[in-house]
């Protein structure tokens, strides 16, 4: 075994896949150990028994203006070119999120939206982005309710529901910076390239690491084959030498003996329609009422042409560990970052142990910041 890969990767999604191909082909000999049943890991897609392409673990559009990373992507996959749009449902009226001035229009009707965007434009400027804060400190009374507006409606209740908090608990240095886009751009992101692979993600990744140097192993959970023991690490009993790149959850991986970090977790809950449309949007944000956080309709993210129409609501909550949840979003706050680097500094003292990816770095990135951070680390190991 000592002989025959060069590096072993826990993990066989965005960041395990990507790392693995560059290595590749640089001549390493690489084993993927995934504990999954499937390679793609959060951005995984799978058709459902209706034949519709859906994203399991919640809707994921690609969008960047990395040229290295589009140009990488671009070799396993043509795209489906799509510009995501969001709606926010308010008492049963569709808006345009981020608030712009089409949803300025939707709130409070042609004439009254159009003094208010004179108002706005005069003092900020068409095409600027305006934090919600400046808006509800300002001394013109208009300009106050639209700030109130969007924290009421927009904003405060999905928040709690996404992170679990009360409204005190909200960071107010956050809420602050939310913003009002003073433009006619519904787009939800402003990248250079924005789309889904056309045949789906796990088709690309598929692609990706379909290479003679590469063996992925699935339904392998790391923790029954490698273990660290004296800053060394073994697999299967026997010391390996060479690199080994981690992708999942470091706390877990050490028995959670620091403690465990925390996550929210989400339930997704999929349900098909005899009917074309559901909602006439890929996502719906309901943002001052239900229990759930937003409805995806996959049809619209992916524009497939099916009978029917398959959603998902997806609903927030803490991540326990417990067997079957998975850890979705890590919460960013002092505490949980000083736990982390406990963790970051006993892997520290291992040469050959490296870190990568949402779950190991336990930070958000984005697809794009994930390839990039993952080619950046094979060019390091090279
Ligand atoms: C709900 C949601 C929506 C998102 N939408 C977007 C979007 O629209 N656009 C965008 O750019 N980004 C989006 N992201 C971010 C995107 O999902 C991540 O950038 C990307 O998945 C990170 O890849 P990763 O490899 O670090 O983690 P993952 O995709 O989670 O892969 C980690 C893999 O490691 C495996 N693993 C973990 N532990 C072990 C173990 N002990 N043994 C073996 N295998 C293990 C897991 O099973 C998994 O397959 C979204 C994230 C979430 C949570």
């Amino acid at each position: 075994m000592k002989n025959m890969y060069d590096v072993i990767i826990v993990g066989a999604g965005t960041a395990g896949c990507t790392v693995a191909r560059k290595l590749a082909e640089q001549g390493k000999k690489i084993l993927i150990l995934e504990k999954k049943n499937h390679i793609a890991g959060n951005c995984y897609d799978t058709k459902d028994e209706h034949g519709m392409l859906i994203h399991v673990y919640g809707p994921h559009i690609f969008h960047t203006s990395k040229e290295n990373v589009y140009e990488f992507l671009s070799r396993f996959t043509e795209w489906y070119a799509f510009r995501h749009e969001v709606v926010a449902n308010v008492h049963g009226q569709y808006m345009p999120v981020p608030f712009n001035l089409h949803t300025l229009k939707a709130a409070y009707g042609e004439e009254r939206a159009k003094e208010l965007e004179e108002k706005l434009v005069c003092i900020y400027g068409m095409g600027t982005k305006v934090p919600i804060l400046d808006l509800m400190n300002h001394e013109d009374a208009d300009l106050q309710m639209i700030g109130k507006f969007v924290y009421d409606n927009i904003y405060v209740y999905y928040t709690m529901k996404q992170w679990g908090k009360k409204p005190e608990e909200i960071d107010p240095a956050v809420t602050a910076r939310v913003p009002v886009n003073i433009s006619y751009d519904n787009c939800y992101f402003s990248d250079k390239y924005q789309g889904v692979p056309l045949h789906g993600f796990t088709a690309m990744f598929e692609n990706m690491v379909e290479h003679k140097n590469i063996t992925v192993e699935l339904g392998k959970e790391a923790k029954d084959m490698l273990r660290v023991e004296d800053s060394k690490v073994l697999y299967q009993g026997e010391e390996f030498g060479g690199d080994v790149i981690f992708t999942g959850p470091i706390d877990e991986f050490f028995d959670c003996k620091y403690g465990r970090l925390p996550y929210r977790t989400l339930d997704f809950v999929f349900e098909y329609y005899e009917k074309d449309d559901f909602q006439g949007h890929s996502v719906v944000n309901y943002t001052v009422d239900q229990d759930y956080t937003r409805i995806t309709e996959y049809k619209y993210l992916t524009g497939q042409k099916c009978k029917g129409t398959t959603i998902s609501k997806e609903y927030p909550s803490a991540y326990t560990g417990e067997a079957g949840q998975i850890p979705y979003y890590s919460i960013a706050n002092e505490e949980n970052h000083a736990l982390f680097a406990k963790y970051k500094a006993e892997v520290e003292e291992i040469p050959n142990f490296h870190l990568l990816g949402r779950l190991a770095e336990y930070q958000y990135y984005n697809i794009d910041v994930m390839v990039e951070k993952a080619m950046e680390l094979a060019e390091k190991l090279r």
